[in-house]
């Protein structure tokens, strides 16, 4: 019988008849995939700790002998567990979502290692705990917009190109069904007197009509554009003001499930125990 290896990501499982269970990874050398764990439900050892979400590992499986059927878990070697993810509710927030990210957009069977290479160590500095999961948060989706091709021009007005530095006004609105900026005339030209709510976005998940947009500072837009120029290894050198940072975590987090085009659960928990988190630190 004819069989695989590679490297792994976890994205998710599910419960398939009374023995077995089908799971999603994200892999190295073939994207993402389903495989179907035999007996995983009734047997603890046979992959003991090994199916958990997140977890980092080496895959075994053998191809399907009829076309159509998922290819058969034979054994897992386990590289990272990111152990200390899953213990703290706001890392598992966080992961989560990165994880939902990947399996909505990845199509399946189709590989790319730089995006493989970011999900693994961007749960690698969640784990160990040294950057902050905001900074991390926000380099991850960035890093994800520039290598999936879909990164929003926040260098300047998207409809009559002047440049941010030019713009008067220091909270300039995002509009999310064209992904582009939009200054003060041009918004007065397109929307007339309209006025939008800075907070429009953040209390009302997910955006689904087209006048939705988000309001963003000068700053904010300038470092999010900055920092996507930076490597995951450098980003404890990163300052970000906490305006900066809470303002661009909303925004990406307006902007990603809008393009990706599907609300995501796994925001709506990050939102909650994030919430929790900021008043059990203040
Ligand atoms: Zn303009």
């Amino acid at each position: 019988m004819k069989s695989f290896s590679t490297d792994a990501v976890l994205l998710r499982r599910t419960e398939y008849g009374d023995y077995d269970l089908i799971i999603t990874y994200f892999t190295r050398s073939m994207g993402r995939i389903s495989v179907i764990a035999k007996n995983a439900k009734k047997s603890v050892r046979r992959f003991a700790g090994a199916l958990d979400p997140f977890i980092a590992m080496n895959i075994e499986c053998s191809l399907p002998k009829r076309r159509g059927s998922l290819p058969v878990l034979n054994s897992v070697d386990i590289e990272n567990p990111f152990a200390n993810i899953r213990t703290s509710t706001v890392k598992t927030g966080y992961a989560s979502y990165w994880i939902e990210i990947i399996n909505s957009w990845m199509e399946e069977g189709k590989p790319d290692e730089a995006i493989y290479d970011l999900i693994f160590n961007v749960l690698d500095s969640l784990n160990r705990g040294k950057i902050s999961m905001e900074v991390l948060s926000v380099l991850f989706q960035i890093r994800f917009m520039g290598i999936s091709g879909f990164t929003p021009n926040l260098v300047g007005c998207g409809h009559c190109g002047i440049a941010l530095d030019d713009i008067r006004q220091n909270k300039i609105r995002f509009d999310l069904a064209s992904g582009k900026l939009i200054c003060e005339t041009c918004k007065l030209k397109m929307f007339g007197k309209t006025t939008f709510s800075i907070n429009e976005t953040i209390s009302h998940y997910p955006v689904t009509t087209i006048e939705k947009g988000i309001t963003v500072s000068k700053g904010t837009l300038k470092q999010l554009s900055w920092i996507s120029s930076i490597d995951i290894e450098y980003a404890d050198r990163l300052k970000f003001s906490k305006t900066a940072l809470k303002e661009g975590e909303y925004f990406l987090e307006g902007f990603i499930p809008f393009h990706i085009g599907r609300n995501m659960k796994s925001l709506d928990f990050l939102h909650r125990v994030r919430n929790i988190y900021a008043k059990v630190i203040s």
